[in-house]
């Protein structure tokens, strides 16, 4: 599916205009959108404070903003009050995460994005079968804690192609691969096929791990990437996906690429002799931040801005169920709503 659409009067003008490719889709998917919304209605319906353990997404306006209307951002579930109410983030948790929530009285809200717990699952049942599970991610990140927390024994990390070399497994015929949501699609197909060299009998995950988000975003910066001198990434270093776009971009022609909070981080030598920069943003990150970035380069004489569509997406999650039968008990609407004064996401501009 893909189409473009010039969203500009001035995008005929002639081939020494400066001009902004804008990607779509870009920032907030469906995970992202239904974890920040959780922490929202849980301030609205507990009150603060409402503890979060560890970033509920990894974007530090998000984060802050929350935190301005009282949650609480805590490392490790022991940091929690006895008692009191507990978000786990998007990226998941392992079981033992669950298990020390249980012993310290906690109430849990669980945002774990529903397409990491489904490979959550996909590991326990490739565990249950005594599978080797050959996770391809990258060590540290919550979300690869978190689905190695769910068979231990059975899963070994891979980080690159370049690690293939030392993957060693019990059963060379009895191995499967599964990834990390948020990597680069290009790259893990080639860790996928050293794997599959390596060990013939590699079987494939029942349906992609690296979700619709991370994929779609990637997409639509492929096909701007060969038309761009800079390209612009809004997202935070934290970010897997938010990085993720920066390296894709430069692997498709961007000539130069970097990746900022806000607008304020562009160093105006990025800008010399550029005619073209392309602009997006990761999963996690509010649309009034590319909105700051468009707003800065259309200062500086970028103004003609031009849509580049690799998708139409539409898929909106459910609340977690613990909040959806807090909020119907209390009267309130359990429906995914946001409240656009906390994270100030004011849509998508085109
Ligand atoms: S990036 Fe993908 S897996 Fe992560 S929260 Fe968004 S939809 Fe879920």
């Amino acid at each position: 599916m893909t189409t473009s659409a010039s969203t500009s009067a001035a995008s005929d003008a002639g081939q020494s205009t400066k001009r902004v490719l804008l990607a779509a889709p870009r920032g907030y998917c469906a995970g992202v959108d239904r974890a920040v919304v959780s922490v929202e209605r849980a301030l609205e319906l507990y009150g603060p404070p409402v503890y979060v353990r560890k970033e509920i997404v990894h974007n530090k306006h998000v984060v802050t903003t929350l935190e301005k209307r009282g949650a609480v951002f805590v490392e490790e579930t022991d940091e929690v009050p006895e008692g009191a109410t507990v978000v786990f983030s998007a990226h998941g948790v392992a079981p033992v995460v669950h298990d020390e929530a249980k012993a310290l009285s906690l109430k849990t809200i669980d945002a774990t994005c529903p397409l990491v717990t489904k490979v959550h699952r996909e590991a326990v049942r490739f565990a249950d079968g005594d599978y080797d599970i050959l996770l391809i991610g990258h060590e540290g990140h919550e979300e690869v804690i978190g689905t190695s927390g769910e068979a231990p024994e059975n899963i070994t990390l891979v980080e690159s192609p370049d690690d293939v070399a030392n993957v060693e497994v019990r059963n060379p015929d009895k191995v499967v691969w599964l990834s990390q949501t948020t990597l680069s699609v290009d790259e893990t197909m080639e860790t996928v096929r050293r794997l599959r060299e390596k060990f013939p009998a590699l079987q494939d995950p029942p349906s992609d791990d690296i979700c619709y988000a991370t994929q779609n975003r990637q997409l639509a910066v492929k096909q701007m990437s060969p038309d761009c001198d800079l390209m612009l990434v809004v997202g935070s270093r934290n970010s897997s996906n938010s990085v993720r776009l920066v390296e894709v971009a430069i692997d498709h022609g961007a000539q130069d690429g970097h990746l900022v909070d806000y607008a304020d981080e562009i160093d105006e030598a990025w800008l010399e002799g550029v005619r073209t920069v392309g602009v997006t943003s990761g999963a996690s990150v509010p649309e009034i931040l590319v909105r700051g970035v468009l707003d800065y380069l259309a200062e500086r004489g970028y103004a003609d801005v031009t849509a580049v569509r690799a998708a139409e997406e539409s898929l909106i999650f459910s609340l977690p169920k613990e909040l959806r039968k807090d909020l119907k008990s209390a009267g309130m609407d359990d429906k995914m709503k946001h409240d656009a004064a906390s994270t100030e996401d004011a849509g998508q501009l085109h």
